[in-house]
């Protein structure tokens, strides 16, 4: 063990309980026991292109168990148990190692999600990889999946959109609270958190409900955050890591929709090949929309 000792730093790692789990940290395997559905979804973070050497420890742990938490958030489900793979390179210290420690720790305390496992391998060479594993159940009767948009649905995107990096991709709120509220008033046909730009997301919606879109752009949100760039909209269209929650829900229960979300309606499904129509203003025609290479297309819309 190059930097520090392994053993030392698992026995350091809390035991936490819940009702399902039977065995948590210390031995092969964690066991838990259930008859209902769970979802399970893994996310990785490596140095140098998801984090800098230079962030704090304690915000990339965050990010870590964030993004994993986004993605239980999209699937309108509940997390409850995570799993950590350190993969290590040599130069990360002790001392940071315990900064990071700290971040997952809290992070994880503050959604009530119980650490029961992971493995620590230190490299000889090369970038750290991160890998979170989170276990979650839904919130409603069943998961939200993105494969449920159907015919004549709104669509609806939470906060606003664009400017991500270099700041806030690292300590984003993940829209957790969010997504159970949205579950428990009106159910969503469809969701999906944005990791990879609006209109990239949306197209697997698209694709996997297999129906198309109308857009109004003007409508999208833009962060502030994207506001002093050359063009906010492209930011907002197509930046990545925003986490905000997309999704889509039938007309008639937009009165069910809570009001203290912030969430704007920004198109509708209409019947089609996953393709997405949209235009700046309402006094445009729409247009098909690329939905990847945004940015090389877009003066032809302007
Ligand atoms: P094995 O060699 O059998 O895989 P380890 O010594 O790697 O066992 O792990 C012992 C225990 O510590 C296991 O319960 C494992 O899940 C847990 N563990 C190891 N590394 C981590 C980590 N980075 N985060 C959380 N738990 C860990
Ligand atoms: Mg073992």
């Amino acid at each position: 063990m190059s930097v520090f000792n392994e053993f030392t730093w698992i026995d350091s790692l809390p035991q936490s309980s819940k009702p399902e789990l039977k065995l948590g940290i210390g031995d092969d395997a964690a066991i838990f026991q259930s008859s209902e559905d769970w979802a399970v979804s893994t996310d990785s973070l490596i140095e140098g292109s998801h984090f800098n050497p230079s962030d704090k420890p304690f915000n990339i742990a965050k990010k870590l168990v964030n993004v994993n938490v986004s993605d239980m958030a999209a699937m309108g489900c509940q997390p409850k148990f995570f799993l950590l793979n350190l993969h290590l390179s040599p130069n990360w210290n002790e001392k940071q190692l315990n900064e990071f420690k700290d971040g997952l720790i809290k992070t994880l305390q503050n959604w009530d999600i119980a650490l029961i496992g992971g493995d620590t391998v230190t490299c000889k060479e090369g970038p750290t990889h991160l890998v979170g594993t989170i276990l979650g159940q839904p919130y409603s009767k069943n998961a939200i999946l993105r494969s449920g948009a159907k015919l004549d649905d709104d669509i609806y995107i939470t906060g606003e959109l664009g400017g991500s990096f270099p700041h806030r991709h690292l300590t984003f709120e993940p829209r957790l609270d969010w997504s159970k509220e949205l579950c428990l008033s009106c159910s969503p046909s469809a969701m999906m958190d944005v990791s990879d730009g609006l209109l990239q997301d949306l197209g697997h919606i698209l694709d996997e409900s297999r129906v198309s879109a109308e857009l109004e752009l003007e409508v999208v949100p833009i962060h502030q955050d994207a506001m002093s760039n050359t063009e906010p909209l492209i930011n907002a269209l197509s930046d990545g890591e925003d986490f905000e929650l997309l999704f889509t829900l039938p007309a008639s229960q937009s009165n069910l929709l809570p009001k203290n979300i912030p969430v704007t309606k920004i198109g509708k499904i209409i019947s089609g090949e996953s393709e997405i129509f949209a235009r700046k203003f309402k006094t445009d025609p729409l247009k098909v929309w690329p939905r990847l290479g945004f940015e090389h297309n877009h003066s032809s819309h302007s």
